[in-house]
């Protein structure tokens, strides 16, 4: 059902329904992805004190680990608040 990374596909393989509609403004996105923002930036802090890597790791891990969570928290807010408006 998703045609990019965090993006609906205009419909629904299975079904034809038109995900398109259902696709969320930004604005009710920005209540999650937010405080996930701090808690990356707190997560990246945490591990520069514990284990002080070089910046190059850094630079190598947290692109990656962003965009994972970034997509993975988007994808369920997206399916959570589909389902919501399809069965109410
Ligand atoms: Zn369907």
């Amino acid at each position: 059902m998703f045609a990019a990374p965090a993006a609906f596909a205009p419909r629904c393989r299975g079904c034809g329904l038109d995900l398109a509609a259902y696709e969320p403004g930004p604005r009710a996105l920005y209540p999650v992805v937010l405080p996930l923002v701090v808690l990356l930036a707190l997560g990246a802090v945490r591990f520069d004190d514990a284990l002080h890597p070089p910046l190059w790791l850094h630079a190598l891990i947290w692109p990656p680990v962003v965009a994972l969570v970034m997509i993975g928290a988007l994808r369920l807010v997206k399916v959570t608040l589909l389902t919501r408006r399809i069965k109410p």
